[in-house]
């Protein structure tokens, strides 16, 4: 069996929380390939609010250049309408074949919120997910989360769930990277730096496409 990450997110755009995550998933787990899967329509997120496809797949791109256990999948970019992860899922196993043990990295709160996912169950059993605790999501721990919405999941070490008939659940041990891509869609808006937030390559690409301008300032004002 091979270990093989797969890290879903909206990546509008990627920063160093996501590349830090990735680097920790990959240590904590030996994965031999993590990708980098961003969503083409995010089912949770309204479509006209995010940042075209083509161009959040090009900064993961250069994101990830020099880190040769990362890709970028845009096979999410290649099926027409919402992105569920189950049909990500089967598609990877479809290209990988049965040698690949797939792990799922998702943050807290979207892992609180799995049971409404399309077919969660079968997701639990075809995957294994690696929970990411942040800080800015709460106080809730993944041990509060697994015993309040996934009955039967036993703790088999610290940090690692088990269940039969399904995958294992891990929470990430990780250093808190205090970023999101928020916050540098907020400081592009106003004009503020964002150098210290995702890799040179990226901020470059957002600055030159003008992606999140500021404000142009009207004449005449102080
Ligand atoms: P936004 O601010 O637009 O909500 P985001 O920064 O949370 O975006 P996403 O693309 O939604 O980025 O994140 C993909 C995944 O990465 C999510 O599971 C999210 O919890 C996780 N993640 C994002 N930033 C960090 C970070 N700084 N530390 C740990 N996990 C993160």
């Amino acid at each position: 069996m091979q270990k093989i990450g797969l890290f879903g997110g909206t990546f509008d755009p990627v920063h160093h929380g996501h590349l830090a995550v990735g680097r920790a998933a990959l240590q904590q787990l030996g994965f031999a390939t993590l990708y980098f899967i961003p969503a083409s329509s995010p089912p949770h997120k309204p479509e006209q609010l995010i940042t075209p496809f083509a161009h959040r797949v090009a900064m993961l791109r250069l994101a990830v250049q020099g880190e040769p256990r990362f890709v970028v999948s845009d096979i999410e970019g290649l099926r027409s309408g919402p992105s569920y992860t189950i049909d990500t899922l089967l598609q990877f196993r479809r290209d990988l074949g049965p040698e690949a043990d797939f792990y799922f990295i998702i943050g807290l709160d979207a892992f609180a919120d799995l049971t409404s996912w399309k077919r969660y169950e079968e997701l639990l059993r075809r995957t294994s997910f690696v929970v990411i605790a942040r800080p800015s999501h709460g106080c809730r721990t993944v041990a509060q989360v697994v015993a309040e919405s996934f009955p039967g999941y036993q703790q088999e070490a610290e940090g690692i769930w088990g269940r039969q008939g399904s995958n294992r659940i891990y929470a990430l041990e990780m250093e808190p990277v205090p970023v999101s891509s928020s916050l540098i869609r907020d400081r592009l808006r106003q004009g503020e730096p964002i150098d210290d937030l995702s890799p040179a390559g990226v901020v470059d690409y957002l600055q030159r496409h003008r992606l999140f301008p500021a404000a142009e300032k009207k004449g005449g004002e102080i």
